[in-house]
């Protein structure tokens, strides 16, 4: 008997929040789609599952939010301050962040789509929340939101997919787990023609003509970072999922995709230094620690090697947990007075955290085998650096330091109010920066920026958004974007076509 495929409009690769997002998208338009997903289903969501469900947009005040939140109370408005983030700030970040690298197109779309996206994202069923505890500071009785993020999925990145699961499986979406696309297939003239997928019974080809690339980077594949990043990045801990190791990426290389952005950077943070080599879906995000600001980071000599408050967090971390790679031994300290321990965030505060307390400095340095004579030092020029003004966390307040080298710019206290504690962190690798070239439209361009007809990527796997850094939470609002994007126009591209026409 002949061997008949199944044929799908659109295939989607990957059920992180972009392949979801695209998944529903193409599905609204009309599209029979099919999702697959490497994982097993207890790993679905892949990085999107690990995150805060903080998402960076555009909007223009307070009402803006209160349409994402119908249900905020009255008391809840009153306590709280909000700044507007408007296009102009993001495409200005995003242009500051990326040393003025960012694909102006890419960058663009990313900026005007992102407000309607979160719109679309509440109509699927996502529900958001003020972003406490987070990226605000009480500041004189009010919360004040900074840094142009203030909303946050309810239940983080697993509330975030889960609710584009459910939305899925009612929309119609076949989801297929332990389903590891392995090619695309092309027709002669160059378009896509269909996939090949290794699922649990063995290799399987699907017809489509149209397939949204959403697999991710390459950050849990350690030759390759080794190989795109450079030395050492084999031995970072992966902060997430271990199955985005690049595959989308090479598929589509292998049938003359188009490489963009910066292969050799990517997203990296400071992690707990014990964890474990790749995400654990329990601890979720929280061995990062990114309270750095409030107070020094010293390598294992016990000297300064960053500007702790060179801007807010946001801006900043994303390129510090790679500079702990290049330090001895690959491992940073972060330590803190009592002045501010209270102003930690919660990261700081779970069972599994590699900490230290101790009422002296040398006690300290002993406890976390940091070099005494070091750290003592460090401290002693840090704390005699420090200039007189207003502490203020919730605004760049300019209390800096003098004649200490690297400088403190901002939030500079003196660490002199024991007890004295201390945490160790290491590199831990968010994502990868370069992928594929897409259109604003997500359509996937070849090596002559040709489209390669019925081929579209989202997410991590697309390059020219991010270099050097990355302004925190964009992550999740590209993928939303392009997601969105991609898969209504693969449902358009697909069901437009001549039927019986292979693509
Ligand atoms: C700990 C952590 C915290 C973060 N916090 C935030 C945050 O708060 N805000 C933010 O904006 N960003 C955050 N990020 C970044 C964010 O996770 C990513 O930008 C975003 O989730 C990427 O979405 P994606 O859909 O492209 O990839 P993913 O969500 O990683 O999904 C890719 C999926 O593709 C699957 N896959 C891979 N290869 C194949 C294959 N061959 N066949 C089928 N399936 C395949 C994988 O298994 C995975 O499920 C965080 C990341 C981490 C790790």
């Amino acid at each position: 008997m002949e061997n008949v495929k199944e044929k799908f409009d659109v295939v989607v690769v990957g059920s992180g929040n972009a392949g979801l997002c695209a998944a529903l998208s193409a599905r609204a338009a009309g599209a029979s789609v099919l999702l697959v997903e490497k994982a097993p289903q207890e790993w679905r969501g892949g990085n999107s599952f690990f995150t805060g469900g903080i998402l960076r947009f555009a909007f223009r005040g307070l009402d803006d939010i209160k349409s994402l939140i119908p249900d905020l109370s009255e008391e809840e408005l009153h306590s709280i301050e909000v700044e507007p983030y408007t296009e102009d700030q993001f495409y200005n970040d995003m242009l500051r962040i990326t040393e003025y690298l960012t694909d102006a197109d890419l960058a663009l779309t990313l900026i005007r789509e992102s407000f309607p996206t979160m719109q679309w994202l509440r109509d699927q069923g996502v529900r958001w929340t003020l972003a406490f505890g987070r990226q605000a500071f009480r500041v004189r009785e009010k919360f004040r939101f900074w840094g142009g993020l203030v909303v946050e999925a309810v239940g983080a990145g697993a509330g975030l997919v889960g609710v584009l699961f459910e939305r899925a499986v009612k929309d119609g979406v076949e989801i297929r787990y332990g389903s590891k696309a392995t090619r695309l297939l092309m027709a002669s003239d160059g378009s896509i023609a269909g996939i090949e997928i290794r699922g649990a019974q063995g290799f399987y080809e699907v017809d489509t003509s149209a397939i949204v690339l959403a697999s991710g980077g390459f950050e849990a594949n350690a030759e390759w970072r080794c190989r795109y990043l450079g030395k050492d990045w084999e031995l970072a801990k992966v902060r997430g999922t271990p199955y985005n190791t690049g595959d989308g990426i090479k598929m589509a290389l292998d049938i003359g995709a188009q490489p963009f952005g910066h292969w050799s950077s990517c997203h990296a943070v400071a992690w707990d230094l014990n964890a474990p080599p790749h995400g654990d879906r329990k601890v979720g995000e929280l061995f990062q620690k990114h309270s750095y600001p409030l107070g020094i980071v010293v390598n294992i000599k016990g000297e300064r090697f960053l500007d702790e408050g060179a801007d807010f967090r946001n801006y900043t971390y994303a390129e510090y947990g790679r500079r702990i790679l290049t330090q001895p031994q690959r491992v940073a300290f972060q330590i803190f007075d009592s002045k501010v321990v209270g102003l930690l965030r919660e990261e700081y505060r779970i069972r599994e955290v590699t900490r230290a307390e101790a009422s002296t400095i040398e006690e300290l340095a002993k406890k976390l085998e940091i070099n005494v004579e070091g750290l003592v030092r460090t401290i002693r020029e840090f704390n005699a650096g420090v200039q007189p003004g207003e502490f203020n966390p919730a605004i760049l307040d300019g209390k800096r330091t003098k004649g200490v080298s690297p400088p403190k710019t901002n939030w500079a206290l003196p660490i002199d109010a024991p007890p004295f504690v201390g945490f160790a962190v290491t590199t831990g690798i968010t994502f990868t920066f370069g992928g594929l070239r897409i259109t604003p439209r997500g359509e996937v361009l070849d090596m002559e920026s040709r489209l390669i007809p019925g081929l579209y990527g989202a997410g991590e796997l697309v390059g020219g958004l991010f270099y050097y850094n990355y302004p925190g939470a964009s992550g999740l609002m590209a993928g939303a974007v392009f997601g969105r994007l991609s898969g209504a126009e693969a449902a358009r591209y697909a069901t437009l076509l001549p039927k019986g026409d292979p693509a």
